[in-house]
């Protein structure tokens, strides 16, 4: 099995499942309450957001867990969304972003809140002189991620920090996909909430954090005990943030070979395609990517076929983003990017990690061109195949 789906999801760090056991087992306090087995529960949680906050360069109590880079896209869209609205009911997104934001943009707009949503350029680029165009004397949020998932795009996150500062207007980044990939600090990113999630570092699902820059107002998300700095209520996934906080410190261990490893596989993998196969459209910008995201369209056949076809080869990859696969409409990433259909339809993600090794792609590049050959021989979509 060659797993090239880490976009989607990332295999535990068997470290990480280490690190998390004894919170399975003996150490399953409450960390609320006051006895021994409460306080080790806690000290569990308290080491881990010490270790998520000095990688991301913040105090520890401007760190809040959740649930999931979702929920972390929601807390913070819908929680500065309620709060501010004496100031203004107007937020600024990008139409790329992943259905967690867009999903709680279009309810908010249901809420009677205005949402712009700001094009891209062909390679998925938000232009910070759109955001500025787009502010209003209503605006009280803008978002938009740090980095694609369908393609990889790094969008200009401190650029456009320094747009929303100047007009005290709130700015969240998604940094769901980006986190472990890119390199920051939330200093120099100049963002006031970012969310993260556990499950695309290599450790557990069902958990991930939302920073938010001190004085930020914003609403509870979830409300019940004092959970939290009592901000989002809940009985703590104690074991999930354990696993969190040790995959953040594995992350960080060798953290520049490891990526340019990846780079250099995920490279191969592109030159590899490009020398057996006509027809081949990268998808996302040429540089300013994620280093393990390759998202290609195969010219003259469908994604889907593709997927199903690697499948049976034991490779895993995926057409556009694993909450928006399934679906038939193409690509909302690819068609706010302007990729006509025919080449849009023959995209394909391929999003290495850590395990993928040379052998990999060596693999993959022995097995995948005859089956786009051999797709495209029967494609009714290329000249000549339906004479
Ligand atoms: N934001 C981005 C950019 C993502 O890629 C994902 C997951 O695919 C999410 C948010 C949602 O994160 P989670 O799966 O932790 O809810």
């Amino acid at each position: 099995m060659i797993y090239l789906d880490h976009n989607a999801t990332t295999p535990l760090n068997p470290q990480v499942l280490e690190a998390m056991l004894p919170y399975l087992k003996d150490k399953y306090g409450n960390a609320s309450s006051i006895h021994a087995k409460g306080r080790e529960a806690r000290e569990g949680i308290d080491k881990a957001r010490g270790i998520i906050a000095l990688t991301l360069g913040i105090a520890s109590e401007d760190l809040i867990f959740t649930s999931g880079g979702t929920e972390s896209d929601n807390f913070a869209i819908k929680g500065i969304a309620l709060a501010n609205r004496d100031k203004g009911n107007h937020i600024i997104t990008s139409k790329v972003e992943h259905p967690a934001v867009l999903n709680t943009c279009q309810f908010l707009e249901k809420m009677g809140f205005e949402v712009t949503y700001v094009d891209v350029d062909k390679y998925g680029l938000v232009s910070p002189e759109d955001v500025k165009k787009a502010i209003k004397k209503n605006t009280i949020l803008v978002t938009i991620m740090q980095a694609n998932n369908e393609v990889g795009t790094i969008q200009p996150i401190t650029e456009i920090a320094q747009i929303t500062k100047g007009r005290g207007v709130y700015f969240h980044t998604d940094a769901v996909q980006s986190f472990g990939k890119v390199a920051f600090r939330i200093e120099d990113l100049g963002v006031d909430l970012l969310s993260i999630s556990a499950h695309k570092i290599c450790g557990p699902k069902g958990v991930g954090a939302l920073y938010m820059r001190k004085g930020v107002k914003i609403y509870p998300h979830q409300h019940g005990g004092h959970h939290e700095r009592n901000l989002r209520a809940g009985t703590e996934n104690v074991a999930g943030i354990v696993g969190f906080g040790r995959a953040v410190e594995l992350m960080r261990e060798n953290f520049t070979q490891k990526n340019e490893r990846i780079i250099k596989l995920r490279d191969k993998l592109h030159h590899g395609f490009a020398d057996k196969l006509d027809d081949l459209h990268l998808n996302g910008h040429p540089t300013l990517r994620l280093g393990n995201t390759l998202n290609l369209s195969f010219e003259f056949v469908e994604g889907e076929s593709l997927i199903i076809n690697f499948d049976l080869k034991g490779i895993c990859a995926a057409t556009g983003s694993a909450c928006t696969s399934g679906s038939l409409e193409p690509s909302h990433v690819l068609t706010a990017m302007g990729v006509v259909g025919r080449i849009a339809q023959g995209a394909v993600r391929f999003s290495l990690g850590e395990v993928n090794t040379e052998e990999d792609i060596n693999y993959c590049l022995e097995v995948i061109p005859p089956i786009v050959k051999r797709l495209r021989e029967m494609s009714p979509l290329k000249k000549g195949n339906n004479s």
